[in-house]
């Protein structure tokens, strides 16, 4: 008997959505096929009681549901952009070729197996090619798709996060213990801004504590790698332009090169002219 699989979620059971008054995408269970809150096997609560050894109901994960649940969980706690909440495979096929093929290539990793540990990817090229939305879509898959635990990161964001923390007194090993552990991180906008000592330092600390983990970690930057990578590609018409290796040190691009793959696209800003803020 063959089980037709639901043409909305592709047998997912669950979506990613926008709620508001929250800044990241949240997901929910996929209305054409499983009401997750309606389970039919838990009532909508997730656990099951059985009888125990000695006597007395225990609570067991209802085992129609606890999995999407957990994918669920991963999805929302990946924390995810709103403005981002539907990226899609789709918004990359009629983009422009770098985009399309960076696209292509994430989706046929994912597909054959990616698992934490495997090699991430640096997606490098110039703003507004879409390259945060395909992270997202990436993180979709990786987190609602296939269960792995995943955070997203903008780098300035994270930054002021530590140096907050740091100011309350909460301990470095303590602020990115998590971050070292998450099986995939995320980390975008690397760069954006030159990094002093104290900054490098942590993203120093972060990558290479990762670098010993079965872990993965993606990167998006609007820069090229270093300086002959953008001479090659002629950037800046002739005049020098900021790259990774200036802004965040060469000894962390050297590590990055050993945990991720450089993939630069190229390509023309593809948003409305009144959102080009970066
Ligand atoms: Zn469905
Ligand atoms: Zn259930």
């Amino acid at each position: 008997m063959s089980e037709t699989v639901c043409k909305r979620c592709r047998g997912v059971k669950a979506l990613p959505s926008a709620v508001p008054g929250f800044d990241t995408a949240v997901s929910m269970g996929c209305p054409s096929c499983t009401q997750v809150a309606d389970c039919p096997t838990c009532e909508g609560t997730g656990f099951v009681f059985v009888w125990g050894k000695h006597g007395g109901p225990v609570a067991n994960r209802c085992p129609d549901c606890a999995e999407v649940r957990k994918r669920m969980k991963q999805f929302d706690e990946a924390l995810v952009p709103r403005h981002f909440w539907d990226a899609a495979w789709s918004d990359f096929e009629r983009g422009e070729a770098g985009i399309r093929d960076a696209a292509l290539m994430l989706r046929r990793r994912i597909d054959e197996g990616f698992r934490p540990g495997d090699a991430g990817v640096v997606l490098s090229g110039p703003p507004g090619l879409g390259k945060t939305r395909l992270l997202c879509r990436v993180i979709r898959a990786l987190s609602l798709e296939k269960g792995f635990g995943v955070r997203y990161v903008e780098f300035a964001h994270l930054l002021s996060e530590l140096r907050a923390g740091f100011e309350r007194g909460v301990g470095e090993g303590e602020l990115i213990g998590e971050l070292v552990a998450m099986p995939v991180l995320v980390i975008d906008e690397l760069g954006k801004k030159a990094v002093t000592e104290w900054q490098a330092g942590i993203l120093d600390e972060i990558i290479s504590k990762r670098y010993n983990r079965e872990v993965s970690t993606f990167f998006g930057t609007n820069l090229h790698r270093d300086r002959a990578a953008a001479t090659r590609s002629g950037a800046g018409g002739g005049v020098a332009v900021a790259t990774l290796a200036d802004r965040i040190d060469d000894r962390i691009v050297s590590r990055i090169d050993e945990m991720a793959r450089f993939v630069r696209i190229e390509g023309t800003d593809q948003r409305p002219k009144h959102r080009r803020d970066d």
